[in-house]
């Protein structure tokens, strides 16, 4: 699933390409694809981009009407930029915005379809759709601790409820606690004053440093290789491979239809995650899959 750095990419891509330039006209192929119908879709096509923001996961396009296309990409959806008219090819194609300079197609692998458009008229619109977590990059330590402390959650799942935290998925989770050097089912009521001090520090650190990196590869082109998995990631996605830090082979527990990999020695202690353990992640009402973690709403 695309999560803070991947959005960040897009983000600075689409600025170049689109900032002030005209949308023409939408296309879609795939109807369920539009959540919304007032205002219509075609009620955006005329328009110049105004702003780009991201809520949460989302990308939102302001137009200069006051319209905001928000995009959920969910965990298949992928950005493209072609020449301008380009076709909507292909069985993963969902949707092609049409610019005056060239145009940005939405695409969606696999058979479940997730990924959402909006359109909505006005800011406090756009504020609604958000799911309501912290920006974990502006937030102040005290902050972040209160925030992820309201509820006794495994750290796991406090990161990466967007109703929590927004951005954080299930990799840069796994990278942020490797960081950090704490397990990812630590609990956020018995969390020291120093290993919060650490999770802030190691998250800030974590999503700058991959922000960065994506952010400069994108200025040489458009994100085409959106992945959740890095080679040069520390622990996510390298089930058996060694820890960077220390070289011991990176553990996994398997949940829903996921899971997390950690260093044993450098995060618990040494210790492996069981299924105790696995039961523990699930106490915390942890949703089936991701999707649905992905759709829950601050109420
Ligand atoms: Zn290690």
């Amino acid at each position: 699933m695309p999560e803070l750095p991947d959005i960040a990419a897009y983000l600075t891509a689409l600025d170049e390409r689109i900032m002030g330039r005209r949308l023409e006209r939408i296309r879609v192929k795939k109807p369920f694809l539009v959540r919304t119908v007032d205002p219509p879709l075609a009620a955006a096509e005329g328009h110049r981009v105004a702003e780009l923001r991201r809520v949460g996961k989302r990308i939102a396009i302001g137009l200069d009407d006051d319209l905001w296309l928000v995009l959920h990409l969910m965990i298949a959806g992928r950005l493209h930029w072609r020449d301008a008219g380009a076709t909507l090819a292909g069985r993963n194609a969902l949707a092609a915005f049409d610019f005056e300079n060239g145009t940005l197609t939405l695409t969606e692998a696999g058979t479940t379809s997730r990924a959402s458009l909006h359109l909505l008229r006005g800011e406090a619109a756009v504020r609604d759709a958000d799911p309501g977590g912290v920006d974990p990059l502006s937030i102040d330590l005290a902050g972040f601790r209160d925030t992820l402390r309201v509820e006794n959650r495994t750290l796991k799942r406090a990161l990466t409820d967007p109703r929590i935290v927004g951005g954080i998925g299930n990799a840069y989770s796994d990278e942020i606690l490797h960081a950090a050097r704490i397990s990812p089912i630590a609990l956020t009521h018995k969390l020291s004053d120093d290993e919060w001090q650490r999770l802030h520090s190691a998250t800030v650190t974590t999503l700058q440093m991959w922000i960065e990196r994506f952010r400069n590869e994108a200025r040489n082109g458009f994100p085409e290789k959106v992945t959740a998995f890095r080679p040069d990631m520390a622990v996510h996605g390298r089930y058996g491979k060694p820890c960077p830090v220390c070289g011991d082979a990176v553990q996994r527990i398997r949940y829903a239809d996921n899971e997390t990999n950690y260093c044993a020695r450098c995060q618990t202690g040494g210790r492996l995650l069981s299924d105790r353990s696995l039961s523990r992640l699930f106490k915390g009402d942890w949703p089936k899959t991701l999707d649905e973690l992905e759709t829950l709403r601050r109420r």
